[in-house]
């Protein structure tokens, strides 16, 4: 049996890597514990020899969408190794010196939820996942945490939070996850000011209105997590 502790470094906060650490170390059977500091991740792990060079490999074969990993550097670990399980841990502050990812279209799991009449997500603007969504526009300090990001002030619905928790969803520990019921709303303004009903262009949304709006020739300005596009149909004669 070997200890390691196993330093990455590059974008490994906020891609899913931790659990992508957690589902290898329990496949090859190791035991360990894994976090985020100012760093990047930081493994520690205990296994046969064999099991350990199994786990390295995998973690930069199967690599989540989003993540780069710079550099891995592998040590002996010789410090208390009190784990019967592997674990996700709490992130640790310390020094910053690590990289965020850019934020990232929306993918295609999450694309169909929003187009599934069954999903919650379903005309949900603001569907993200592990893989993709809002990352650096959002931060405000390092570790990549909600608590650290503008989505703070959204506390999560329970069933949002359980699957922020659950290891196996792919939302586990996706910091901007929301949903119909706790997340952030879209909402549409004229520029002037003046009220005005948005059941008059649409039946379904805000964002089905601002499809019509288009359709008739209207500029949009859409206000969302990055900064504001102006939207027009280039087709539509002056
Ligand atoms: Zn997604
Ligand atoms: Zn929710």
């Amino acid at each position: 049996m070997i200890a390691e502790e196993i330093r990455v470094t590059g974008i490994v906060q906020g891609v899913g890597f931790r659990p992508h650490v957690y589902h290898i170390a329990k496949k090859n059977g190791l035991r360990g514990e894994v976090f985020n500091d100012g760093e990047g991740v930081l493994i520690r792990i205990l296994g046969s020899e064999e099991s350990v060079v199994q786990f390295v490999h995998q973690l930069q074969k199967e690599c989540p969408p989003l993540a780069r990993i710079n550099k891995i550097t592998r040590t002996n670990y010789a410090g208390e190794f009190n784990f019967d399980d592997f674990t996700i841990a709490s992130s640790i502050h310390s020094a910053i010196n690590t990289q965020i990812a850019p934020d990232a279209a929306t993918c295609p799991q999450c694309q169909s939820e929003i187009f599934d009449p069954y999903s919650r997500w379903f005309r949900y603007p603001f569907t993200n996942c592990t893989h993709c969504g809002p990352r650096l526009s959002i931060i405000r300090a390092i570790p990549y945490d909600r608590s650290n990001t503008s989505m703070a002030k959204f506390t999560m619905c329970p069933t949002c939070d359980r699957e922020y928790n659950d290891v196996t969803n792919r939302r586990f520990h996706a910091q901007p996850t929301a949903c119909h019921i706790c997340g952030p709303k879209a909402w549409l303004e004229r520029a002037d000011g003046k009220p005005f009903a948005v059941t008059m262009f649409s039946m379904l949304d805000e964002i089905d209105a601002v499809c019509t709006l288009l359709q008739q020739g209207e500029i949009v300005a859409i206000k969302s997590i990055g900064g504001i596009n102006l939207a027009c149909d280039s087709h539509y004669p002056i």
